[in-house]
């Protein structure tokens, strides 16, 4: 880097970067794996809420699932995403900005725990989750549909703002789309004070599906997924700020935020 983008990059902002475990669940390798996989193992999900805490302003990525979508997908609700937030600080009820990676229940599904936020979104999501996709159950069945009609009502309060590919939200702050999981997937790229982090959310669930290639069961455009990787790769400064979106190593490879938060909080911003 020469002096003079140095310098540029000394200017913009840096922003500290949360992961909060909410969710559980127990599975296996082959769920994981587009096409399976050979080793027949343990292999469980953790579920997540992201922030993004600026100096003046703070985004929270993803709202996470409620107690009805728990129990009807048998996932171990082990906090709720207010619960979760408030662990770090945050009070979901007065968050004015929540970013969404994609509409899929796990995702979307606790949006009213926002009831003051504006909701971002792409373009490509929104469509895909209100079209000719969703007559299909592949295509279908990790999105509630009671979510997606409550998001059509945001848009109709303007609480949704739209993005279409890669776009700026503040200084230091982009969200870009991948596509491949589902159609308008998008990632988030944020400044720290460590170097550019990406929080890849589902465009890989693992750190093993990047690094071995192999998209995760539920694809709709696979080779979408694929480039997916290669972007990843190329917006985060280091592959230590990668964030998978489901991998219960992201607790183990960043530092708590606080000794007691353990399991539960990690500062993505500091790898350990
Ligand atoms: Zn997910």
């Amino acid at each position: 880097m020469t002096n003079e983008r140095s310098a540029i990059a000394d200017q913009m902002p840096t922003y500290r970067v949360y992961a909060v475990k909410y969710a559980e669940r127990d599975a296996r390798r082959g769920e994981h794996f587009l096409g399976g996989d050979p080793h027949d193992a343990p292999m469980s999900m953790d579920y997540y809420v992201w922030a993004v805490v600026g100096a003046d302003r703070t985004w929270v990525v993803d709202t996470g699932f409620d107690e009805s979508d728990a129990t009807r997908r048998r996932r171990r609700l082990v906090r709720s995403v207010t619960e979760a937030l408030a662990t770090i600080d945050i009070a979901a009820a007065t968050v004015t900005d929540v970013i969404i990676t994609h509409l899929h229940y796990d995702h979307i599904g606790g949006h009213d725990q926002f009831p003051t936020a504006r909701f971002h979104l792409q373009d490509r999501e929104i469509s895909f989750a209100t079209g000719r996709h969703m007559v299909e159950p592949a295509n279908n069945h990790s999105f509630t549909p009671s979510h997606i009609a409550e998001m059509v009502m945001l848009v109709h309060r303007g609480r949704v703002v739209f993005h279409d590919g890669a776009e700026q939200l503040a200084p230091g702050l982009v969200v870009h789309h991948v596509g491949g999981h589902t159609a308008g997937l998008q990632i988030v790229r944020a400044h720290t004070d460590v170097g550019w982090l990406v929080l890849a959310s589902d465009a890989s669930h693992y750190y093993e599906n990047m690094l071995s290639a192999r998209p995760f069961s539920v694809a709709f455009d696979v080779p979408a997924v694929l480039a997916g990787f290669d972007l990843i790769r190329s917006l985060a400064d280091r592959p230590e700020l990668i964030v998978p979106g489901h991998d219960p190593l992201v607790l183990e490879r960043f530092t708590p935020v606080r000794p007691d938060l353990d399991g539960i909080a990690v500062r993505l911003d500091r790898p350990r």
